[in-house]
């Protein structure tokens, strides 16, 4: 699913943070959330697995942890939060 964060900076921490949770191995081919150049230019966008495809897995909002790994190291912390948020209620309707 496809989140718009204009303030996201592209640093993509969270994807290191987000593999190293599943795999304990800092790979962007591993993590569920991926962020995406916007085609128009606009900056980037957030895109976070709903199912697993036998590569990446699927994002399971770290529910276990008071704070998600990829959001302990985002720089827009709030704005990841809510899209974390959205991606739930989504997953719930779907
Ligand atoms: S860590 Fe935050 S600012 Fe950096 S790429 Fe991910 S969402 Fe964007
Ligand atoms: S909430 Fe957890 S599983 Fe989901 S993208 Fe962030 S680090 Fe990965």
């Amino acid at each position: 699913m496809k989140f718009d964060m204009p303030t996201c900076g592209g640093c993509r921490t969270c994807e290191m943070a987000c593999s190293y949770k599943h795999t304990k191995e800092f790979s962007y081919l591993n993590s569920s959330i991926k962020i995406m150049d916007d085609e128009e230019g606009r900056g980037f966008y957030v895109w976070l697995s709903d199912k697993g495809d036998g590569k990446t897995k699927a994002c399971d909002g770290c529910k276990k942890l008071e704070i998600p790994y990829c959001v302990q190291y985002c720089k827009q912390k709030e704005e990841l939060i809510d899209i974390l948020r959205q991606f739930d209620q989504m997953k719930e309707i779907h």
